[in-house]
């Protein structure tokens, strides 16, 4: 029928214009990389941050003794501490807990949420078991992942900038949140001390590079996209201008961390589609985050439902008229669409289940099914594509794109988040990708490497290669 065609037809124009062809993805990890000398260049030189963080070296595997780390980024927080025994035994014990936040502290006042916070960290201190003391007369430190955009003034104080995904502490933001979290420590007694303030990108680096040496970049897909790598400071434009004359020499050897803040990335090669324009207009911050709005786990589900409300809307997709669940903004997430794309029945019994308990659609056909799972495959390539274009940016700005003098040099790439972990043909699209990019001989080199929980662990290692004992 016409209704038919019509919906094939929108469908149709949605994949030509999500089109990843090979070359365009080279002409964004180009753009990419011109955005990361940009952004090295001059404060503001580019929509890339390229923020300098404190962190000075990375853990080696030499650390010792017991450290604890506390990572609020989203609705949960956890607990962590890890016992350490150096380069023979690495990691001999890890202990963890998740603690959600009630919804009333996310918009309450500073004190309370620090007090929450404290006493859930306390609670957990009381449990440390045989063999997992700090020694006599020293205190416990802690790596503090807080991914929230803070002004750091020092490896371990920061003042926060703004909140976002949900929080809104209006007394907090201009303060030091480490000020915040010690204080609220000391109102209960807990003998502890903030040894490092790092976000998620950077946790992730360091958790990383205690198991592998060659971890050069670290990479986050989870509700948002954001990466971290090692830059050499000479390669740093605006760190060098504040150097003093002395420093030039030491800064040759020097390495940085540099936490790019990539979901801020745009280019005129994205392809982005009048779905995703839609999207960005009616999202809390317009015109910011645009490239972490093609591809992270906050939004994927997002574009899917609003491709089908069009299909719904000019084509009578699902009847006569549009199923008023449809219309609600974020109601279709990402975990669902990647239940139905990975719906491998005959009758796709799965997409057609959520289809009727979300979005409360019943009687879809087989027909219909695979046209709503075609739209979670389009979404989900491109998403996963731009990544990989994004990852070889990073990969050419270090040189490590290619293989010279038949150097066998390994580059691993650390990555982390609930999209890469559970979403398989997104992290799989997004290996194969890289690989496709940087061609058999160069892949090889390449390592894309899952490393669970690295944000946590790796605050408490940071704690650790920075501590006060050292
Ligand atoms: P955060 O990014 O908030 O720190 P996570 O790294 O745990 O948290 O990532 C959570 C996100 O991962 C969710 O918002 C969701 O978008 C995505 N996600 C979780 N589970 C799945 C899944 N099964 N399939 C696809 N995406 C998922
Ligand atoms: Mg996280």
């Amino acid at each position: 029928s016409g209704k038919w065609a019509r919906a094939v037809a929108i469908l149709k124009e949605f994949e030509d214009k999500c089109g990843t062809p090979i070359g365009k993805l080279r002409q964004i990890a180009d753009a990419m990389t011109v955005e990361m000398h940009a952004g090295l260049a001059s404060e503001g030189g580019s929509k890339l941050k390229m923020l300098i963080s404190f962190v000075d070296n990375l853990p080696t595997g030499n650390e010792k003794g017991l450290f604890y780390a506390l990572d609020l980024g989203g609705t949960n927080f956890r607990v962590l501490r890890v016992l350490l025994g150096g380069k023979e035994s690495g990691v001999v014990k890890q202990e963890s807990e998740e603690v959600s936040i009630p919804e009333h502290l996310m918009i309450g006042s500073s004190h309370e949420l620090f007090d929450f916070i404290a006493a859930a960290l306390a609670k957990f201190v009381a449990t440390e078991g045989e063999g997992l003391h700090v020694s006599p007369g020293k205190q416990r430190e802690l790596g503090f992942t807080f991914s929230f955009p803070v002004r750091q003034t020092s490896l371990s104080s920061g003042n926060l900038i703004k909140w976002t995904k949900g929080f809104s502490i209006e007394d907090a933001v201009g303060e030091d949140v480490v000020g915040e979290l010690t204080k609220a420590m000391e109102r209960i007694g807990l003998d502890m001390r903030v040894s490092a303030l790092v976000n998620d990108t950077i946790g992730t680096l360091a958790g990383g590079r205690y198991h592998h040496q060659d971890v050069i970049a670290a990479v986050i897909l989870g509700t948002g996209t954001n990466a971290a790598y090692v830059e050499r400071a000479h390669a740093i434009p605006k760190w060098q201008g504040l150097l003093p004359k002395s420093g030039e020499m030491a800064s040759i050897l020097q390495i940085l961390v540099i936490n790019m803040e990539w979901g801020n990335f745009r280019s005129s090669h994205l392809p982005l589609t009048e779905y995703d324009q839609a999207l960005d207009d009616e999202s809390k911050n317009p015109g910011e985050q645009i490239f972490e709005k093609a591809i992270s786990g906050m939004y994927l589900g997002e574009i899917v439902r609003r491709v089908l409300y069009r299909m719904a809307e000019e084509a009578a997709f699902f009847g006569d008229t549009v199923p008023p669940k449809l219309k609600i903004p974020y109601i279709l997430r990402t975990p669902d669409m990647s239940a139905m794309h990975h719906d491998t029945s005959s009758d796709l019994k799965v997409v057609g289940n959520k289809l009727k308990d979300i979005l409360e659609i019943s009687n879809t056909s087989l027909k219909m099914r695979k046209v709503i799972v075609e739209v979670c495959d389009i979404v989900a390539t491109r998403g996963a594509r731009l990544s990989a274009a994004a990852i070889v940016g990073i990969l050419k700005k270090l040189g490590r794109d290619t293989v010279r003098d038949g150097e066998k040099q390994k580059s691993v790439i650390a990555l982390d988040g609930g999209l890469f972990e559970h979403y398989k043909k997104f992290s799989g699209c997004m290996k194969s990708t890289v690989k496709e990019l940087l061609g058999e001989e160069v892949a090889e080199n390449i390592v894309i490497e899952h490393f669970d929980d690295g944000s946590g662990i790796g605050a408490a290692l940071l704690a650790a290669s920075h501590s006060q004992y050292l």
